[in-house]
């Protein structure tokens, strides 16, 4: 699978805030906790969005949806 950076800060910073708020960590089974040290890359045609869980420090990766079709419920 090839990987491909691509640079997290080029997003709004209302945008990076949501993205960066808006988790979920399979470790602590919590929502919205956050994340530190956020990358973001591209791998097979859909992006992804990795970072640090700000409890527990594992790695989370989370494909980023289009903000268009996001829905209040997700
Ligand atoms: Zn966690």
């Amino acid at each position: 699978m090839s990987r491909t950076e691509r640079d997290f800060y080029r997003r709004d910073e209302s945008e990076r805030a949501w993205m960066i708020e808006n988790t979920w960590c399979g470790a602590c089974r919590l929502p919205d906790l956050g994340i530190d040290e956020p990358r973001e890359f591209e791998d097979d045609g859909r992006i992804y969005l990795e970072g640090r869980c700000r409890i527990c420090r594992r790695v989370l990766t989370s494909e980023v949806v289009d903000q268009r079709e996001r829905s209040p419920a997700a």
